[in-house]
């Protein structure tokens, strides 16, 4: 028997309680018994968005979000501006590719983040896109984008901004009120700790408004067959049942003490992290270390270990710590450990251990426990248990 540790940035970890509320008998969906769950995940799902608009469950992974959120506010003919800081951003280029949408991509070197100047300068180029469409958080690279700086951009030029925070919406601050956000987008199986099958949605009533009138075709996406029906407590479709009834025990469990808590804890996570890393003789892959993701960690392949993938590899197969490799261009060349969602401190622990286990096969000279001591102190210092 061995046991195992999934550390990675989707699936994340699921707390037993709420794997135990999929073991439930299936209920029907058209019943007060589904309705009174689904009234309470709307007030929570507000609650962790920081809107006062209504935010949409789908059936779908947050990729379908994304999609949903492209088809309802773009119209053919249309030009958007995508920032492409890693694969995610990427996507949504390729999502406006699919649609025959012109897609203004603004690209930089995996690690770097992207510049509100960068994103002006497109704006007074194509003063008439529709919408800058980026990430808070890039998962591939473990990135953070200045969301505030670019949401107010697009207000004081009146594009909308959509902002996919798949890995970002309970982690850290990004209120979409009082931002201004027009689109904000999240999905299930990252910081909610639950399965993959739901994404979320909110408009802000600028991205309703323009929502009327897009033309991308649409059918199981239309939002505002959406709206009519949730608003109601029902769902157009079949709703996913079984993870919306695990869904309302994980956001009872997670908004508990409120947000802030969770944005604390995940800026703790990350630094211990990044600490331990930095202990090991590691560089990170983000250029600026303020840029970092408090997410996800992205850390790169020493020159002393020969083959890269061998690290989350060896760290799987022989221990069951789960963590992922980089992906396309990155692959062999970073490794992210990921700390969000249902994660602590000793889950952080547990993943420097196997790291420090890994790199002395592959190496790497590390003095064991070195990455360990680091995340420690950095956990006391700023007091996660007090
Ligand atoms: C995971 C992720 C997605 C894609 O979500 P799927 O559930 O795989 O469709 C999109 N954007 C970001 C930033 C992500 O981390």
């Amino acid at each position: 028997m061995k046991k195992t540790y999934l550390l990675t940035p989707g699936p994340t970890p699921i707390p037993e309680s709420v794997q135990a509320e999929f073991a439930k008998p299936i209920i029907h969906h058209r019943t007060p018994e589904f309705e009174k769950v689904f009234a309470s995940v709307r007030i929570q799902l507000k609650t962790l968005f920081q809107t006062k608009q209504e935010v949409l469950t789908l059936a779908a992974t947050g990729t379908g979000a994304m999609d949903a959120a492209f088809v309802n506010v773009c119209s053919p003919g249309d030009t958007v501006i995508t920032l492409n800081a890693g694969k995610f951003g990427e996507r949504w280029t390729k999502i406006a590719e699919a649609y025959g949408v012109k897609a203004i991509e603004i690209k930089v070197e995996p690690g770097e983040s992207i510049s509100p100047t960068q994103v002006e300068e497109a704006i007074k180029k194509y003063p008439n896109a529709r919408g800058v469409f980026f990430q808070a958080s890039e998962t591939s690279t473990g990135v953070k984008l200045p969301v505030k700086a670019i949401v107010d951009l697009c207000k004081q030029n009146n594009i909308l901004s959509i902002v996919d925070a798949i890995t970002a919406c309970g982690v850290f601050e990004l209120p979409m009120d009082a931002w201004n956000i027009d689109v904000l987008i999240t999905g299930s199986q990252k910081a909610l700790m639950i399965p993959p099958g739901l994404a979320f949605i909110a408009l802000s009533d600028h991205a309703w408004k323009i929502a009327s009138t897009a033309k991308l075709p649409k059918y199981y996406f239309d939002l505002h067959k959406e709206l009519k029906m949730q608003v109601k407590n029902q769902t157009a479709w079949t709703p996913a049942i079984s993870l919306i009834q695990g869904l309302e025990h994980a956001l009872d469990i997670m908004l508990e003490d409120g947000l802030e808590p969770n944005f604390k804890r995940h800026d703790i996570l990350a630094e211990a992290t990044r600490a331990g890393a930095k202990a090991l003789g590691l560089e990170l892959l983000a250029k600026k270390e303020s840029d970092s993701s408090t997410a996800v960690t992205a850390v790169r392949v020493p020159g002393s270990v020969k083959d890269g993938k061998q690290i989350p590899k060896l760290m799987r197969e022989k221990y069951g710590v789960i963590i992922t490799g980089g992906q396309e261009e990155l692959e062999g060349k970073i490794f992210r450990l990921s700390h969000f969602g249902y994660c602590g401190a000793f889950d952080i622990t547990t993943g420097l251990s196997a790291l420090e286990m890994v790199l002395r096969e592959l190496g790497h000279k590390v003095s064991p426990g070195a990455g360990v001591a680091a995340a420690i102190s950095i956990i006391e210092k700023r007091g996660l248990f007090t």
